[in-house]
């Protein structure tokens, strides 16, 4: 049982697959894991404490990869690092599937056992394979940080000899696994925090944190969530209701943080310009949506954006801005699925491929798309 860690080519990804303290437990399970050189430079982890985990250093993707039963990747191969794939291999990481059908058949015609790790079923069993919520969790708590750290004034309330000095007011768009890390982390920095969402259930989830709820609380709304426990697509007369009750709160915020996402699909449009044109100079909305099209229409990918003094601030990849610790997450969820497949008294690779969450997961077979959500279109 041979396993790979690929470092990752994407220039705004900087976190790895494996840790030293993955590797080890790999290693203990009867694995010969060999690491690409460099793959944990970003995440701190320099190629001596792999080799000290058991792992030996491979200097390229072809030399660590060549062999390998199984490959661990933050990202999906492409190119170079898919053709050093060899056939057969199981390939786990965050695949971007959706749109991406070409890259999926790519992956198939190599003949891989492709896993998509956003994929993941939200079951208890697989909480702790969940790297949608190991990452999200981070990128909630690190939009508050990037958006203080662009914001010109202090988040507390304070009162000084000099005079006292308002707290700030931040408004999160979307309470799912980001938004309520959002909102505990404006909570600690002192801020009034106030929060939306479609979900029913998240009101309480917001009021728990000790946030305002701001929402249409309508028929529609009490439906309005899947059996899944995702975000459905709201009717237009819901969404023109929505958008004119927090057109007017937007207005009085000083940082407005958007984490809102429908699984499959473009992020929905939260803040308009005109919206943003309402805030004070000096005001920030932070996107992390930014990569599915935005929340905020006047975002810009990999950007902190100028418009009319409001900052937007359009990070990519922000779990990758802490990426020591989103490794590290990140690793524990790869390794707690890579768990389920591996035999350990035969120190094996033995995946059932009836599974559940092998079924939930897994795009490419056998020279074959097989994920029912992504079957290729007859031509
Ligand atoms: P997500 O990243 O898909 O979306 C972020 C949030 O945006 C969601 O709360 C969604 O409802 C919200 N949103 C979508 N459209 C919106 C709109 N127009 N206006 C305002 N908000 C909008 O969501 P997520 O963080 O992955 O969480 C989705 C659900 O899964 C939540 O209910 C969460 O508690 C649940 N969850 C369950 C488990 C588990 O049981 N293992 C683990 C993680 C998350």
């Amino acid at each position: 049982m041979r396993i790979a860690v690929l470092t990752e080519t994407d220039a705004n990804e900087a976190r790895v697959a494996a840790t030293p303290d993955t590797v080890k437990k790999l290693v203990g399970f009867g694995a010969t894991v060999v690491v690409q050189s460099g793959a944990g430079a970003q995440s701190g982890l320099p190629d001596a404490d792999f080799e000290a985990a058991g792992a030996s250093i491979a200097p390229d993707a072809a030399a660590a990869a060549g062999d390998a039963d199984v490959v661990l990747l933050v990202r999906r191969p492409e190119g170079d690092r898919l053709a050093a794939v060899k056939e057969g291999a199981i390939v786990i990481a965050t695949m971007d599937p959706y749109g991406n059908e070409a890259a999926l058949q790519a992956m198939a015609e190599r003949k891989l056992a492709a896993f998509s790790m956003e994929l993941m079923p939200r079951i208890t069993r697989a909480q702790v394979m969940d790297v949608l919520s190991s990452q999200a969790n981070l990128a909630g708590y690190r939009a508050v940080i990037d958006g203080a750290a662009v914001y010109g004034r202090a988040m507390p309330m304070m009162m000084t000899a000099a005079g006292t000095v308002p707290a700030a007011k931040v408004f999160v768009m979307g309470a799912g696994v980001a938004g309520l890390q959002a909102i505990a982390t404006a909570r600690r920095l002192g801020a009034v925090v106030s929060a939306t969402d479609v979900r029913p259930a998240a009101k309480e989830q917001v009021e728990s944190l000790g946030a305002k709820f701001v929402a249409v609380e309508d028929e529609e709304f009490k439906q309005a969530e899947t059996a899944g426990g995702y975000a459905k697509e709201m009717s237009a007369e819901y969404k023109a209701k929505q958008a004119e009750l927090v057109a007017a709160h937007i207005a009085k915020q000083d940082i407005v943080i958007t984490t809102a996402l429908i699984p499959g699909r473009p992020a929905p449009k939260l803040v308009t310009k005109a919206m943003v044109e309402s805030m004070r100079p000096g005001s920030v909305v932070v996107d992390l949506a930014v990569e599915r099209g935005g929340n905020c229409e006047v975002s810009e990918p990999g950007e902190i954006a100028d418009h009319g003094g409001v900052k937007i601030v359009g990070y990519l990849n922000v779990p990758g801005r802490l990426a020591a610790t989103a490794s590290s997450l990140y690793a524990k969820n790869l390794l707690a699925f890579l768990e389920t497949m591996i035999d350990k008294e035969k120190k094996a690779l033995a995946p059932n491929w009836d599974d559940e969450l092998v079924k939930a997961t897994l795009l490419t077979k056998d020279g074959a798309i097989v994920h029912p959500n992504f079957q290729a279109q007859p031509a």
